[in-house]
């Protein structure tokens, strides 16, 4: 323990040095904390610069209603964290950071730049000015018998002790980038209620035939409607695009379903999507266009003239439908409008964009302290929320960072100093 001139200063180790524990590290340094942040990896923010590879949609401008609805059941619960830090909070956080930020057509948020690097260049100066200490290359592996944090290093284990300890250790996707999910059991052990990691934002298997995976693997399906109905019998229905992998889909419009298609093939082991292929135009346009005279004309170049489909979308009404409904006009409408697609498994957890499960709320007290660990908080994917993609992980990251953070910072003033 340092004593300074306002009295003694309380010493917090933060584990996992992703945008949670990051944010973590910041709100505590500004309180006056005594921030270590230990990682395993040579470098922090691993996921977090390759979410910035494909253009880093950090946040959604859309209102707070609409916003929390994306953490479906676990809405009320996140509540609390992005009232306090949401969309528009995290957005002025970004250009504190001398980094502009600019909305997207469909309302998703991107620094202008579209990079995560410069971001996280500009906020690890920013932590290292405010005091904050990074260790890299720290493995976390549990606890001694007297309470200290226990660390492999390159030069060897080490024991931590600490006023508060913010486990900040990511999901369990994309493990060569830190976050292997290797915590779960150890909290497990400690009586901390925990669900499995399962994939979310993921893609899933359909089982391609020979000839459809070897021509168009790879093909986006542009602006089609995804329609799934789910255990409770709702209806989700949303437009969008998709690519066709080697042994299924994937992609944006997938991953938004990603959540109910895997939870209703784990009840039932297969879900079904239907696809609209022709969005643009009623089953009736549809059903008289596919019965107009073709003549001599191919299937192919009749449906490509009178209905717009060509390529990937026609391969797919060939690989999902019998030759009887090829040849019937009114079947062959309906499926182009409503053509089902049976998917059989979600893609390995690994290759997941995120993670639902993780340490449920139940476990945790407002401030997000583990109440069988008091003194150890927890913070950002590896609690058990999930959202599709967005800027709603993220977001989610940051605000329950800074939670957890103010959470540790109110439980220690409630502590005598040790
Ligand atoms: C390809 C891809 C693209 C994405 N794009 C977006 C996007 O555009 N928008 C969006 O909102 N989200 C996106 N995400 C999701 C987002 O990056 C994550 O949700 C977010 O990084 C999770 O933050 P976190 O701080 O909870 O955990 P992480 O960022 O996973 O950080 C956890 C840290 O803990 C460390 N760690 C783990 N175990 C230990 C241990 N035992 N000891 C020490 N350190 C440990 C890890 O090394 C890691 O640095 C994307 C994810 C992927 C994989």
């Amino acid at each position: 323990m340092t004593t300074t001139a306002t009295g003694p200063s309380r010493r917090v180790a933060i584990v996992g040095g992703g945008p949670a524990g990051l944010m973590a590290a910041e709100v505590l340094s500004r309180q006056g904390a005594q921030v270590d942040v230990y990682d395993a990896m040579p470098s922090v923010g691993r996921k977090f610069l390759l979410a910035g590879v494909g253009g880093m949609n950090i946040t959604h401008s859309e209102p707070a209603e609409p916003f929390l609805s994306r953490y479906g059941s676990r809405s009320e619960q996140l509540r609390p964290w992005l009232q306090a830090f949401g969309g528009a909070e995290l957005r002025e956080w970004v250009h504190g950071l001398g980094i502009d930020t600019f909305v997207g057509s469909s309302g998703r948020v991107f620094p202008t730049a579209m990079k995560a690097a410069p971001l996280l260049r500009a906020w690890l100066q920013r932590l290292r000015e405010a005091g904050v200490r990074i260790h890299v290359r720290h493995r976390w592996q549990g606890w001694s018998d007297d309470g200290a944090l226990l660390l492999s290093t390159p030069e060897g284990d080490k024991r931590v002790r600490a006023d508060a300890v913010l486990l900040a250790l990511g999901g369990g996707s994309w493990a060569k980038l830190g976050s292997d999910g290797a915590w779960l059991p150890r909290l497990a052990e400690r009586g901390v209620e925990v669900c499995p990691l399962v994939p979310s934002n993921c893609g899933f298997d359909v089982g391609w035939s020979e000839h459809f995976r070897s021509r168009f693997a790879g093909e986006p399906l542009k602006s089609v409607v995804l329609s799934f109905t789910d255990a409770d019998g709702r209806e989700q229905r949303k437009q969008g695009e998709f690519v066709v992998t080697e042994g299924g889909v994937e992609g944006s419009l997938i991953y938004a379903f990603s959540a109910p298609l895997r939870d209703a093939i784990a009840a039932h082991g297969s879900a079904t999507i239907h696809l609209d292929l022709a969005p643009g135009k009623d089953l009736a346009r549809v059903t008289a266009e596919v019965a107009h005279p073709r003549g001599s004309r191919s299937l192919s170049s009749h449906l490509q003239s009178r209905v717009g489909l060509k390529g990937v979308k026609m391969g797919l009404l060939r690989e999902c439908l019998d030759k009887d409904t090829m040849s019937d006009p009114q079947r062959l409408a309906a499926a182009i409008k409503a053509l089902p697609v049976k998917l059989i498994a979600p893609r390995p957890l690994d290759e997941a964009i995120s993670s639902g499960g993780g340490v449920t709320f139940a476990a945790l007290d407002e401030r997000l302290m583990l109440r069988q660990l008091p003194g150890v908080f927890c913070a950002g994917e590896m609690l058990d929320w999930e959202a599709p993609t967005g800027g709603y992980l993220l977001t989610a990251c940051f605000a329950s960072g800074r939670a957890a953070g103010l959470g540790v910072w109110e439980w220690l003033q409630t502590r005598r100093p040790t």
